[in-house]
């Protein structure tokens, strides 16, 4: 063997850094591997470049899990402002976005630093751009076999994330290792992605792309109906921006989504409110709520005469446009997929693993952590949240034992 080590992280991106940081500083020997050849790609290019880096407001009703209850305690024992504190700690300059996102000031750089340092005060090794080929238990442990060596260790800690991203690195590692243990896996797909609609019923659209406006967007029924008011981004290809982004972690397959462009404004009172009081068109009217150039398509594809003359139009049609507006009913056919999802759902069944240390029930010394594992957050900070949440909880466990 090449050497022996506590702990063996695989992994170095936001969740096995600080697993590593936690289990170096508790004492332990730790190793951390990655096949890529920087560390942690995904901080830096999280947030457009200045990683949000978490969420005042997290709490477990803001995960997607088949276990909703699963990430309450590692969420619980480690907060959004004890990783605040680590920041001010380090005098990074941050700022609120909004809703509670918090950014950096300058760089992602500054978090993967920190990060770095937290590890180098637990005398935390690197193996990078190591790939590995295989891991096996053993009666005290585990042997990871890798393209630098062989390695023993008592503890591996699998942190190598989903499925999104595969140009800077994402493979499906965690799976294969899950699989390899017998473990269930909850079905990984693209969350947090643009969604993609059929051409022909796209093309009236298309010359939208670029307008964006703040909506109520839902999909699900009764109680699996969920709903949020964010900006939604018309583009080419579809629909994208944080509204459907959130909705796409929960949008099914052959479901449809639905959209109030006009959360704020009773429009179908407005509307036949108008006919006794506006000489004004249809389009003219709506274009002091919506942009024109929305209105103008808006129109062409639900078959109204923009020219017609609010008053001479009757109530029945003009509640009937009002619905289009205030409730357009739309099925996606698919999504942009990995190469664009800023996440994966689902990942290594909860119910496998310890929701306190994130230690797989059956295999004594085998973790998962971070984005692997079947919880996923909202847009906003709430996914960088959980690795960290989930990193201590695997570094503390692993520390203490
Ligand atoms: P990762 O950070 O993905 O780390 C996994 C590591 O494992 C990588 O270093 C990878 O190289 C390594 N690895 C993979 N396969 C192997 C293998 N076979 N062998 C060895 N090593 C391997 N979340 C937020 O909360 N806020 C944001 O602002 C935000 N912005 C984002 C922007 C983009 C464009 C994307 C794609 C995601 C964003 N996210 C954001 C999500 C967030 O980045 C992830 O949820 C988080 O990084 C998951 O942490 P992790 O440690 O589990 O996995």
């Amino acid at each position: 063997f090449t050497s022996t080590y506590d702990v063996i992280v695989i992994g170095a991106g936001a969740a096995g850094m600080m697993c590593a940081a936690v289990a170096g500083q508790g004492g332990k020997k730790v190793l951390v591997l990655d096949h890529a050849v920087k560390l942690a790609e995904k901080i830096r290019i999280s947030g457009g470049g200045r990683c949000n880096f978490t969420n005042l407001h997290a709490t477990p009703a803001n995960f997607l899990s088949e276990n909703p209850h699963f990430c309450k305690s590692a969420l619980s024992r480690y907060t959004p402002q004890d990783f605040l504190s680590l920041v001010k700690r380090y005098h990074i300059a941050f700022h609120e976005k909004h809703k509670g996102q918090l950014f950096c000031d300058e760089s992602a750089e500054d978090i993967i630093r920190m990060l770095k340092a937290e590890c180098d005060l637990g005398r935390v090794q690197w193996r990078m751009s190591c790939g590995v080929d295989e891991i096996q238990k053993f009666e005290h442990g585990f042997i990871v076999q890798t393209a630098q060596g062989r390695f023993l260790t008592a503890n591996v800690v699998i942190a190598t994330g989903g499925l999104s991203i595969p140009k800077i690195g994402a493979t499906d590692f965690s799976y294969r290792v899950a699989r390899q243990f017998g473990l269930k896996i909850v079905e990984p797909r693209p969350a947090l992605v643009p969604l993609t609609f059929d051409a022909p019923s796209w093309a009236a659209f298309v010359p939208m792309a670029g307008i964006s406006l703040e909506v109520d967007i839902e999909t699900g029924e009764k109680k699996n109906k969920i709903v949020f008011r964010e900006d939604l981004l018309f583009t080419h290809r579809g629909l994208s921006g944080p509204a459907i982004l959130q909705i796409s972690s929960y949008w099914q397959p052959g479901q449809s989504i639905r959209i109030n462009l006009l959360p704020e404004v009773a429009l179908a009172d407005e509307l036949i409110d108008a006919k006794t009081t506006s000489k004004k068109t249809l389009a003219n009217f709506l274009a002091a709520y919506l942009p024109a150039r929305l209105v103008d398509g808006l129109l062409v594809a639900h078959e109204f005469d923009g020219s017609a003359k609010i008053a001479d139009m009757q109530d029945k049609r003009l509640r009937l446009l009002s619905e289009k507006i205030s409730r357009w009913e739309l099925l996606p056919n698919g999504s942009e997929g990995y190469r664009k999802a800023e996440v994966t759902r689902g990942g290594v069944d909860t119910r496998e693993l310890s929701q306190q240390t994130m230690m797989v029930n059956k295999y004594p010394g085998l973790y998962f952590i971070g984005e692997a594992v079947d919880v996923t957050g909202w847009l906003g900070g709430f996914n960088f949240q959980w690795a960290w949440a989930s990193g201590v909880a695997a570094g503390k466990a692993i520390a203490e034992a």
